[in-house]
């Protein structure tokens, strides 16, 4: 793997190369795979057109992770596009943030809660996103003037306890920028919890670096809620970043997504879990997969979902046994998805009762299924020239 990174390895440890070297498009990441892995001429057009909705980023760090040759790698699906993704006519915002928000990126739910949305912008686009819709019309951030709208807005509100600094990923904003904003909330308001939503432990464990920690450590405690989906991608590199956040201060939890051919084994799920209490990362909410338009290929049935996460208990510390949380369309708020609010179960359709409006509300819980990437039959085994081949002595290594 990563055969046009190999030159420049003496680079890997600095996360300006892997930005310099991003790859952003379906022939930049397929070409980088080849010839390990080939798609069907359809498949690839398929991915093409899914692309021309919803566009692909990743990191050379972060696809270093994907073996080519393991026909369930959970890396891929998360950054090649499904070319079901635009057959799905979900809807791009069905829990109506654009609807919630009071001031600039700032989305007003839950009474005691705001989610401040700094940027768009991932360094790495992952397919399952529920802000996708956020990528269709280019990158960027929230100006000081409208950061200065927003934090007046939360002043405003002191019912508000809690701000989530979310996007995109606001670790990838600059770092100086970033300690503005926190020094901001800090100074105007008088919060319980300042906690960022940021996968860049996951995706540029690089960028967690002393420049960055150094805006945050001033504004402590901090919580981050990160991403990691696999065990695959607890490396020695995202592990170390997630050490160097907590020597700064910064309280690290895990949000996974339960995502079909990437963690949907009990197995899958037990690996992480186990890899997360090693690396000191508590193990906090497992999604189910948001009904957002593009992701539907994803999503494991809610029964099947209840079920693996019960099959984790006696397995693991409780410790590492994540909450199963559905988000209830129509911005009725989450529930656990095998908790109280679950009311009855009709066929595919679960009934949660709304947490906020006290409404029984209907979730699909049918399964979803890929259209082809992350459908590794559509790997051409037969393709001339091609050999499955030992993982190359460059590909990181997970075992830490
Ligand atoms: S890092 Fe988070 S916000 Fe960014 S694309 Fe991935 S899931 Fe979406």
């Amino acid at each position: 793997m990563a055969r046009s990174f190999e030159s420049n390895i003496a680079d890997w440890s600095d996360w300006r190369f892997h930005m310099r070297r991003r790859l952003t498009s379906v022939g930049q990441v397929l070409d980088e795979l080849e010839p390990r892995f080939r798609v069907a001429p359809e498949v690839r057009q398929g991915m093409l057109e899914a692309e021309a909705e919803f566009p692909v980023a990743t990191t050379p760090y972060y696809l270093s992770l994907a073996d080519p040759d393991d026909p369930r790698d959970p890396i891929l699906p998360q950054v090649l596009p499904d070319p079901g993704e635009v057959a799905h006519q979900g809807e791009f915002d069905p829990f109506l943030e654009e609807d919630l928000k009071v001031a600039p990126g700032l989305v007003h739910r839950y009474p005691d809660r705001v989610l401040f949305l700094l940027t768009n912008f991932c360094s790495t686009l992952c397919r399952h996103c529920m802000r996708k819709r956020e990528w269709r019309e280019g990158f960027g951030r929230l100006s000081d003037a409208q950061v200065d709208l927003a934090v007046t807005a939360i002043a405003e509100r002191p019912q508000v306890r809690d701000v989530l600094l979310s996007g995109g990923d606001p670790l990838h904003l600059p770092p100086r920028f970033l300690g503005r904003v926190l020094a901001k909330l800090r100074e105007r308001t008088d919060l319980d919890c300042i906690r960022f939503g940021s996968r860049v432990p996951v995706t540029l464990p690089q960028r967690i670096d002393s420049e960055l920690l150094e805006e945050l450590e001033p504004w402590g405690p901090l919580y981050l809620n990160t991403h990691f989906n696999h065990a695959r991608e607890l490396t020695s590199e995202a592990v170390e970043a997630v050490r160097r956040l907590s020597r700064a201060g910064v309280i690290v939890s895990n949000q996974a997504v339960l995502l079909r051919e990437v963690n949907d084994r009990v197995q899958d799920l037990l690996d992480l879990s186990r890899g997360l209490l090693r690396a000191g990362v508590r193990a906090y909410y497992l999604h189910h997969c948001d009904p957002v338009r593009g992701t539907r290929h994803f999503r494991v049935g809610l029964a099947r979902g209840r079920q693996l996460v019960a099959e984790l208990t006696g397995k693991v510390s409780g410790l590492a046994i994540p909450a199963f949380i559905v988000d209830l369309p129509g911005g009725h708020g989450k529930v656990r998805g095998d908790g109280p609010a679950l009311q009855k179960v009709e066929g595919e359709i679960h009934w949660y009762q709304s947490p906020l409006s006290g409404e029984l509300v209907a979730v699909d819980g049918s399964e979803g299924s890929f259209a082809g990437a992350g459908s590794w039959s559509v790997v051409l085994p037969e393709t001339p020239g091609y050999a499955p081949r030992p993982r190359s002595p460059n590909a990181r290594s997970s075992n830490w």
